[in-house]
């Protein structure tokens, strides 16, 4: 697989316009080597679809590449600096354990960043050894995936690759090294960083920049305006991107700024997990004490993180500060309506209902405070609800559900669309299967433990078309009798 100069044939068709920024944006850094690089997870058909042989990746010489030990043909690995607010308090960040290689131009002509995280120490480490933990690095692996699946805007991951040595946390765990594949990594804390540490040139040429990348279409706009489009668009599709998750029951766990991404995929998977019993309140991270990011303040966390971003613009808004203010807080405000429209149209579709109604919010809100008050599953109501097998479930028999369910089938039934019709629609809109905590937790252990990948396999199988609804899936949308407090840790 490598040709007559050693050259591996893995199909790089690797650019580098990010290194095209003001110098301020990045610092050259090439991956620290490991000791045996072993790839543990390989995603096939991703990479079938960024243009890469994954045969020729698979091989010891490919293994090598994804570990940082070997520099893939074209790559001109950087860090990349940014800032964020992290629990709402701002501080200089950068990529501490993470290498950009480039961007992989696909056989489609997309561009698409191909980033090793845990690839080992850079200038932006701080105290932090650059590198990262299997368990970890296995759990982004999974859920990414598992998000894809779902049809949420996300980075993707291509492989995961042990790399031979220990790495010291509250125990020695072994280390490893994901392939991490984004449509880039401008996050709002790029931008926090080039208003604080740049000129206001600087911090044009990563908005052109992002426009250009993300936003082609506003990019042709003229003026100063473009800007406030910019500011628009990435306002609306966060508001499009976190009514998914919550649409889902999907915790990010760490929404700090320099967790949110200007292309509005779902980014850096930390501490997040899925919720099971249906509460707003639900908090899996263990940092998280306040419950700044449960699940019921993602949208207030998210039009939070964007008012930082709008900020870190004002100076290319207008130069009239007021004037710029202005259209930061009129594009800002915009959100909540965004997400609210967002929101509504994927909670209808999840009940069947395919035009709005005014009563619509009240009937989903109603049935969203009854499995609160009856610690109903989220997830496998609306799948109960589907396939008409409400018994056995929290809400059965339950005299304000039952009421609600007539009221439920009014409304289907002033539509003119078939029964058929509207099960279809909730089939489509209804996940079989999420990545459930005590599945991953599973497969997470048999691959620390005895290096057993088959349980993760097969679970990337069942997550990877949860709208199948097979009989393979049923199983693991069972719930543990025992519902333990999951806890989730942050930067491990
Ligand atoms: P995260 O919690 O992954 O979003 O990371 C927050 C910041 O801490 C980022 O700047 C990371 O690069 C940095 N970081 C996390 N873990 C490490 C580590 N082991 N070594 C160096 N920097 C790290
Ligand atoms: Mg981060």
């Amino acid at each position: 697989m490598t040709d007559t100069q050693g050259k591996l044939e893995a199909g790089w068709h690797l650019d580098n316009s990010y290194a095209g920024l003001p110098d301020l944006f990045y610092t050259r850094q090439d991956p620290v080597p490991v000791r045996s690089p072993q790839i543990v997870a390989f995603n096939e058909p991703l990479a079938a679809s960024l243009g890469l042989n994954a045969q020729a990746l698979m091989s010891d010489e490919g293994a090598a590449e994804l570990a940082g030990n070997r520099i893939p043909e074209g790559a001109q690995p950087l860090a990349q600096a940014y800032a964020g607010h992290q629990f709402g308090h701002l501080t200089m960040l950068g990529d501490g354990r993470a290498v950009l290689l480039g961007e992989q131009v696909t056989p489609e002509g997309k561009r698409v960043d191909i980033q090793l995280k845990g690839a080992g120490r850079t200038p932006y480490s701080r105290g932090g050894d650059g590198r990262a933990a299997l368990g970890p690095m296995l759990r982004e692996y999974i859920i990414s995936e598992a998000m894809h699946g779902l049809g949420i805007p996300t980075t993707r991951s291509l492989a995961v690759t042990s790399t031979g040595q220990a790495i010291t946390r509250e125990e020695e765990l072994p280390g490893a090294i994901l392939t991490r594949v984004a449509a880039s990594h401008i996050r709002v804390g790029t931008f926090q960083f080039a208003r604080g540490a740049g000129t206001t040139d600087d911090l044009r040429a990563l908005a052109d920049y992002t426009l250009q990348r993300h936003y082609p279409d506003a990019d042709l706009a003229s003026g100063e305006n473009r800007y406030l489009i910019l500011l628009q668009e990435v306002i609306k599709r966060q508001a499009a991107l976190i009514a998914k998750w919550q649409l889902v029951g999907f915790v990010h766990g760490v929404m700090n700024t320099d967790n949110m991404t200007l292309s509005g995929e779902t980014i850096d998977y930390g501490p997040c997990a899925f919720m099971d019993t249906y509460d707003p309140a639900t908090v899996f991270s263990s940092i998280d004490s306040q419950g700044r990011y449960a699940y019921g303040n993602q949208p207030y966390i998210g039009s939070w993180n964007l008012a930082r971003l709008a900020e870190a613009l004002l100076p290319l808004l207008h130069e009239d500060e007021e004037q710029a203010v202005k259209m930061a807080e009129n594009a800002v405000e915009t959100f909540a309506g965004l997400f609210n429209e967002y929101w509504l149209a994927g909670m209808r579709a999840k009940l069947g209902i395919f035009r709005e109604e005014p009563e619509d919010e009240a009937l989903i809100e109603e049935l969203l405070d009854l499995m609160k008050t009856h610690r109903a599953d989220y997830t496998n109501t609306f799948l109960a609800l589907t396939f008409d097998r409400l018994e056995g479930t929290p809400l059965h028999g339950i005299e304000e559900f039952e009421a609600w369910h007539a009221r439920w089938q009014e409304r289907l039934g002033r539509q003119s669309e078939t029964k058929e019709a509207a099960h279809q629609l909730m089939r489509d809109s209804n996940p079989a299967v999420i990545p459930r905590n005590h599945r991953v937790e599973e497969a997470l252990e048999a691959a620390e433990q005895d290096g057993d990948y088959e349980v993760m396999h097969q679970l990337l199988q069942v997550l990877a078309d949860p709208y199948a609804h097979t009989p393979e899936q049923a199983e693991y949308a069972v719930v543990p009798e025992s519902t333990f407090r999951y806890r989730t840790y942050c930067g491990t």
